[in-house]
């Protein structure tokens, strides 16, 4: 198994580690008519088939108005370039749309880096922290856990990344929470940190 730094796979989440995080989850809630505290795709997903329809896709357009906000977090475009210039693999899991997913990517012209199968949203898989989205991209890629790094700002990310068996790597400005940190393997606070990382965990070539 290969140091985290030094593996060949990259999953990225979107919000909050690529872009700067910018969903208000307690409104969101209030739009969707969805109790405060539940997890909205769960709490969706348990509603019969009609109701859970009409709420994914209310949530949907709410998704489109914040992509239409996103910003690319510090040294996000810088990272993604230099991993595919080392030949890296780029994946991205999102609990967003894939089509959000896109029209995010696009708009902060880094869509080159990803190939449209390595984009995984909550309908291509089951939702984080299930570690379903991981697992196909790796038979997509033929690629071992042991090769790959799942990269997130929240314990979703963490938690989906353990259970697939890949190294986790938390990106976010603060201390996380003290039960996070069994989950973590590596903590950056931005993704310009994360690449002066691996610029230094790089073997000397
Ligand atoms: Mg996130």
């Amino acid at each position: 198994m290969l140091p985290p730094l030094t593996r060949h796979h990259w999953i990225f989440d979107l919000d909050g580690t690529l872009t700067v995080a910018v969903h208000d989850f307690p409104a969101m809630r209030r739009r969707l008519g969805i109790p405060g505290h539940v997890d909205i795709i769960d709490w969706i997903d348990t509603r019969g088939a009609a109701e859970a329809a009409r709420l994914h896709r209310a949530l949907d357009a709410i998704e489109h108005e914040y992509a239409s906000l996103a910003r690319a977090a510090e040294g996000m475009p810088e990272l993604l370039a230099a991993l595919e210039t080392a030949g890296c693999r780029l994946g991205l899991l999102t609990r967003n749309t894939r089509e959000v997913a896109g029209q995010v990517l696009r708009r902060l012209g880094v869509d080159r880096h990803f190939a449209e199968e390595a984009l995984f949203g909550r309908h291509e898989a089951p939702p984080k922290p299930r570690p379903d989205g991981i697992s196909r991209l790796l038979q997509h890629w033929q690629a071992e856990a042991g090769d790959t790094v799942m990269v997130g700002d929240h314990l979703h990310d963490l938690l989906s990344g353990r259970a697939a068996g890949t190294a986790t790597v938390l990106i976010s400005p603060g201390d996380p929470p003290p039960d996070w940190r069994i989950h973590i393997d590596c903590h950056f606070g931005s993704p310009g940190q994360l690449l002066a990382g691996w610029l230094a965990a790089r073997p000397p070539t």
